[in-house]
């Protein structure tokens, strides 16, 4: 049996009910066949894929708090330390009812290869708590996020582990959990990411991972002639990364026709409107079915959807396996030409193979959000000079990080004879990095 397909029989079999795990695993171990194929006796000697697969480090805690009524409520919160070779362990918290050991898993994973491709110094983390924001009272997030700082704060620190935002982990959340490290530690530093512009925070860090993607959106486009101008565009989710998106998209000139969120979606066919969507998700916090009140001319349809509307581009925002092989059946006989992913693996292995198999141009989530965490390393560049950049400075930064990134990929699947697999390419070029280092620092 050949490495590969022995350490994903061993990561099945090892870390049983994590499939989220197992997929991310399975899909970047699978691309990095002919690299490992090719230097197989090295890397079993050193068990190099066993090192990469097996977390550095794994937390798992108890996060108790009280509600408004005096209930106590206990959650569990996580923090996955994976591969610490490039750089301090960097990568968000999430906050959703979903949340398991698996799933930090998977995200963490696809971190450390994400955080390679940067170019910047840093390693792959993620953490969490399966604790839902939704309903709570801003008193209750605070009680919840003191509470899980005061167990996290062991691990952490702006030279070892560097958490950030993710979904339902924003501005709010980041400042409660900073204010309360610092209370603990004495210490005022670059701990978190995401930070608000009044304590350290960086311009443009909230914008980042959805300008981003519509970056390297828009450079792949022009490598194969085309550009974002005129096409139309299908966006899912209406959080952080679909927000920003949608802006970069329509400011490029392209007409965004639909968001979505957990409960539905909206279809504006005279573009979505971006102030409307800012104000009912960002201030008010409410579902997209206030949409229609902004849009008269907009619809709103409960449940799942976006991926049947005819588009040239489709841009996932919102969560893992949100966009299957029957949506990718739908967007194929839709006539998309390209599907980048804002999203960490929202298109599940068999959707992915069939747009490729289609000749759809598709940017996997590693590559096309890594905007976000890039500006977070900027965030954490500019905490450790103490100075802050402007909004220009920091846009012109993630623009050509995500220039660079895309020729990265696009020379490593060349080089590899796999021409124009961004999946491949991906994989190969964050693998390298991480490789080479790992061997440079011996066996830890
Ligand atoms: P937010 O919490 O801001 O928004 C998430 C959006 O997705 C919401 O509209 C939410 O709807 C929807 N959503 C979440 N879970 C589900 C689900 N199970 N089914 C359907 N819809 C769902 O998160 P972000 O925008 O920050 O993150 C979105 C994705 O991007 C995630 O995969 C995240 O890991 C990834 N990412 C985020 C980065 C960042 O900088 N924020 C960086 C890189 C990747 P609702 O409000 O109803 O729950």
């Amino acid at each position: 049996m050949s490495y590969v397909d022995e350490i994903i029989e061993k990561v099945v079999k090892e870390n049983p009910a994590e499939p989220e795990f197992h997929q991310a695993v399975k899909e970047v171990l699978e691309s990095l066949r002919i690299v490992v194929d090719a230097n197989e006796e090295k890397f079993r000697r050193d068990a190099l894929l066993e090192r990469l697969v097996n977390p550095e480090r794994q937390i798992k805690f108890r996060v108790p708090w009280v509600d408004d009524n005096g209930q106590v409520h206990v959650n569990t919160g996580y923090r996955v330390q994976f591969n610490s070779a490039i750089g301090p362990y960097k990568g968000g918290l999430r906050l959703h009812p979903s949340v398991n050991l698996g799933i930090i898993k998977f995200l963490g994973f696809e971190q450390i290869f994400k955080n390679s491709l940067t170019g910047l110094p840093i390693g792959g983390g993620k953490g969490g708590a399966d604790f839902d924001p939704k309903g709570k009272s801003d008193r209750e997030i605070m009680a919840f996020c003191q509470s899980f700082m005061l167990e996290l704060y062991k691990y952490i620190g702006a030279d070892t582990d560097v958490p950030a935002g993710d979904i339902g982990t924003g501005a709010r959340e980041i400042g409660y959990m900073f204010g309360q490290y610092k209370r603990i530690r004495g210490l005022f530093e670059g701990v978190l990411t995401g930070k608000g512009l009044s304590f350290g925070g960086s311009l443009a860090r909230t914008e980042a991972t959805g300008y981003g993607l519509l970056y390297i959106t828009e450079e792949m486009l022009k490598c194969h002639g085309q550009s974002l101008e005129g096409k139309t565009v299908t966006v899912s989710g209406a959080g952080n990364v679909a927000i920003y998106a949608v802006e970069k998209a329509q400011q490029l000139g392209a007409k965004v026709v639909t968001v979505s969120d957990s409960c539905g979606w909206a279809y504006d066919p005279n573009g979505i409107d971006v102030k409307a969507l800012k104000e009912i998700k960002e201030e008010k916090r409410q579902r997209l079915t206030e949409y229609q009140k902004y849009r008269p001319n907009s619809e709103y349809h409960e449940g799942k959807g976006v991926w049947n509307v005819k588009s040239d581009i489709a841009l996932p925002c919102a969560t893992q396996n949100e966009l299957d092989l029957e949506d990718a059946k739908a967007l194929v006989a839709n006539g998309v030409i390209a599907v980048c992913e804002g999203a960490n693996m929202p298109t599940t292995l068999e959707a992915t193979k069939y747009l490729q198999e289609n000749g759809i141009y598709f940017i996997p989530g590693k590559a096309a959000n890594a905007g976000g965490v890039a500006t977070s390393a900027l965030e954490m560049a500019q905490n450790s000079e103490r100075l802050s950049w402007s909004f220009e400075k920091v846009d012109a930064k993630l623009k050509a990080i995500m220039i660079d990134l895309f020729h990265n990929i696009e020379n490593a699947a060349k080089k590899y004879g796999f021409d124009g697999n961004y999946v491949v390419g991906a994989n190969i070029a964050g693998f390298e990095k991480v490789v080479d280092a790992m061997n440079a620092q011996g066996i830890v």
